[in-house]
């Protein structure tokens, strides 16, 4: 039976520490703020965005909300955007994705400052991490790691399967996983072997966006199986791209979902603000 990883536990020390790091740039008068910014009404983003609120005020950074109608144009959040790069009391910009249609989201990403990027979306903090000299690391593949160094199975040399090549999830981890002297297999949905692919994974990455795919006949025993995905049921139940019940009795570690790489995201992102803090005062 496999040990559940928990995200909670793990994201709470993460958001501690964060919360030190704040009280000491606190005491040399520098402050930290984040922008947060969100358009339309999609209920999804607005619970992330609370959720994101919520853990600023925890760690003691400040948040500055920006919420524009659905019918705010691309120009004008370009525009907003613009402002908060000049702004000096902000350290970090996020943008709550998706955007409205008729908003691209690739040149809102463009007009973040690289430097107040904290979600490592912008091609500058993108080519960094390719390189391995970077500030920031993209919030849900970096609390991933922390996740994976959690349990103490030693990364390098192991095989690495990450199902998904977004460029927000499975490109980056991807790169983190290599970094760390992984040999990764990157798989998609043109993959044709996906099942002989994972079961050869000794840590294995699902970022897909599809409940239930990765079965327990997909798993090595004792794997290590993080589980990126967020899935609405039917039945309004949250759930992962892992079947958790099946999959559990085959991996060494499992992250469940709720509770597993969602908390982490979250709380990287607070240190990610706290790093563009400290770089933008140094
Ligand atoms: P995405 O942009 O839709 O990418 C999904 C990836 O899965 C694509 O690369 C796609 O391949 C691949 N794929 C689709 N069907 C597949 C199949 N049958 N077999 C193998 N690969 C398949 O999604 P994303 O933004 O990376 O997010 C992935 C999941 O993670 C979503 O459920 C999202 O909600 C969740 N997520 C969670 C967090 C968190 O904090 N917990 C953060 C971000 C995302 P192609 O490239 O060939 O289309």
């Amino acid at each position: 039976m496999a040990k559940i990883i928990d995200g909670k536990q793990i994201s709470m020390q993460v958001k501690m520490q964060v919360k030190e790091e704040v009280q000491q740039l606190t005491e040399q008068q520098i402050s930290v703020c984040l922008a947060v910014v969100i358009v339309g009404n999609d209920p999804a983003s607005r619970v992330y965005v609370n959720n994101k609120k919520k853990a600023c005020d925890l760690v003691g950074i400040q948040s500055m909300e920006y919420a524009l109608p659905e019918e705010t144009t691309q120009q004008e959040l370009l525009t907003l955007i613009e402002k908060l790069n000049q702004d000096k009391q902000i350290n970090g910009i996020l943008v709550q994705l998706p955007l409205p249609k008729g908003i691209d989201e690739k040149k809102v990403i463009e007009t973040i400052s690289p430097q107040k990027d904290v979600d490592a979306f912008h091609a500058v903090n993108v080519g960094k991490i390719m390189i391995g000299n970077y500030d920031f690391l993209p919030c849900t593949p970096a609390g991933c790691m922390d996740l994976i160094r959690s349990t103490g199975v030693e990364i390098q040399g192991k095989h690495c399967v990450v199902i998904g090549r977004s460029n927000i999830v499975g490109k980056p981890m991807s790169m983190l996983m290599l970094h760390e002297n992984a040999t990764v297999t990157i798989c998609h949905s043109k993959t044709v072997n996906l099942k002989e692919v994972c079961q050869t994974a000794d840590i294995l990455i699902a970022a897909v966006g599809k409940a239930n795919l990765v079965t327990a006949d997909m798993v090595k025993q004792g794997a290590v199986v993080i589980d990126v995905g967020m899935n609405r049921l039917p039945n309004g139940k949250l759930c992962g791209d892992v079947d958790f019940q099946t999959v559990q009795e085959v991996a060494g570690y499992i992250t469940p979902v709720p509770g597993g790489v969602g908390p982490m995201t979250i709380a990287t992102l607070m240190k990610n603000t706290v790093t563009a803090a400290k770089v933008q005062n140094q």
